[in-house]
């Protein structure tokens, strides 16, 4: 197959390509860097059937030949990020979708959008764990709506093509993490696992109540793939069920990082959600899939990475240095 990644430089596209390449596909990735990574790149451009294209994919994109899937993954998704970038995060999941859903269309290709858990916003509690017939509970107001109601357009947007007839599929993200994501990225994995590391404070938002389901990036590659071979248009949820309060997740981190740093308390930010768990029924009975990878073994493979890119960019500044 020949398959288009947007956002190929940052996180989860880089592992996707991986996958697509290894298994003998050709791969076109997309990517304007706004927050994705060159040295994302570096894993995949040694491979001779991965081409990359430096394109912003809020503007229309061709491609030459023939195209069988436009995997659409561009969008920044660290809460931080998306709200220092408002208008591209608005831009990308609403005219970037559009724009790629005709290229979809033009090409005869399939479609699949990265939609997130956050469509369900905050969950209240008779929808815990969140299941896809929930509609959910999204502030469209306030400073994550350029993010949750981005991406509630880009499904519903998906949704009418593939009513009018292109073969699409809705991946609904929760919380991810692994190797290859930006240290600096402000997301909780790479904020406690780089605190802990320098044996600096754990910053903690809110009191530490507020729960979160985290699943390892392979087990969320397996679930795309298996979900791009059903034949399933609706919005299918991908997570581990496997629920942590914050707090819980700060002391794993701190435990698997052999760390002495204390946790300290900041203010929550607005609109965080209070819980947050796939129901993940769907996905098991679909695609029989299930994640495998428990917390405390994702997160020592992922901090065990960060250990290492951060002493490689040490010892590249001790050398500028010196
Ligand atoms: P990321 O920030 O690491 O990667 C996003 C990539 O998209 C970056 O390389 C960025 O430069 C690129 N990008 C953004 N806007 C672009 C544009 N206009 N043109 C071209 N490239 C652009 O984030 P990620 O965690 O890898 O997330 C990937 C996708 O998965 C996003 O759509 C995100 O909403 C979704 N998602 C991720 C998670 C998670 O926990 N990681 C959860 C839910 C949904
Ligand atoms: N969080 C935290 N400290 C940090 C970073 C995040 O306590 O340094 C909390 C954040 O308030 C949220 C949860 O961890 O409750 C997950 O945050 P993240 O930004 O990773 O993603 P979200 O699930 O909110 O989109």
């Amino acid at each position: 197959m020949r398959i288009l990644i947007t956002g190929a430089a940052g996180f989860v596209a880089s592992h996707l390509a991986t996958h697509f390449l290894a298994a003998g596909h050709d791969v076109i990735g997309a990517d304007n860097f706004v927050t994705g990574r060159r040295v994302n790149l570096r894993y995949l451009e040694p491979e001779p059937r991965f081409a990359f294209i430096e394109h912003d994919v809020v503007q229309p994109l061709e491609i030459a030949g023939d195209l069988n899937w436009v995997l659409h993954f561009a969008s920044p998704a660290s809460p931080p990020k998306y709200l220092k970038s408002p208008l591209e995060t608005m831009r990308v999941n609403s005219e970037g979708t559009l724009h790629l859903l005709e290229l979809a269309k033009r090409k005869g290709a399939k479609f699949l959008i990265a939609s997130t858990s956050e469509v369900y916003g905050d969950p209240d509690r008779a929808h815990h764990p969140q299941s896809e017939s929930y509609w959910g509970n999204v502030n469209p107001l306030g400073a994550r709506s350029v993010y949750d109601e981005a991406k509630r357009y880009a499904e519903a947007a998906t949704a009418l093509y593939g009513r009018n007839g292109l073969s699409v599929r809705i991946a609904r993200l929760f919380n991810t993490y692994g190797p290859r994501m930006d240290p600096a990225d402000g997301r909780i994995v790479t904020n406690f696992a780089t605190q802990a590391l320098a044996n600096q404070p754990m910053t903690i938002y809110g009191n530490g109540k507020q729960t979160r389901s985290l699943q390892y990036i392979d087990d969320l590659v397996a679930g795309i793939g298996k979900l791009m071979e059903a034949n399933y248009a609706g919005p299918v949820n991908l997570g581990n069920p496997e629920e942590l309060t914050v707090k819980q997740i700060a002391e794993l981190i701190r435990e698997l990082a052999g760390s002495r740093s204390e946790l300290v308390y900041h203010p929550l930010p607005e609109d965080d959600p209070t819980q947050r768990c796939p129901d993940i029924s769907l996905a098991q009975r679909l695609l029989k899939w299930t994640p495998r990878i428990p917390a405390r073994d994702g997160l020592a493979r992922t901090i065990a990475h960060f250990r290492e890119e951060l002493a490689q960019s040490a010892a590249v500044s001790d050398r500028a240095g010196a």
